[in-house]
């Protein structure tokens, strides 16, 4: 998958409305990604308006619940 940018999770702005990462996308709208997907290891924010998608650097075991109840069927991205 091509993505437009890769962002730091650190440069991304948390919006309570919407319960999600957001940064800002070209077409005007918002890249999101939400907490959920965070502590899934998903990495890939998409914009509603748009079909662009970013990558979101950031370190999973920041959002990963600490009663380890995760690991199914999760794939590691090892590429740096
Ligand atoms: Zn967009």
């Amino acid at each position: 998958m091509s993505v437009y940018d890769e962002v730091e999770i650190e440069d991304m702005i948390w919006n309570e409305d919407l319960e999600a990462y957001t940064y800002q996308c070209p077409c005007g709208d918002l890249f999101q990604i939400t907490l959920e997907e965070l502590r899934l290891g998903e990495e890939i924010a998409h914009c509603p308006s748009c079909s662009l998608v970013i990558r979101v650097v950031y370190n999973p075991a920041d959002f990963q619940s600490s009663t380890g109840e995760t690991g199914n069927g999760t794939c590691v991205v090892a590429a740096a």
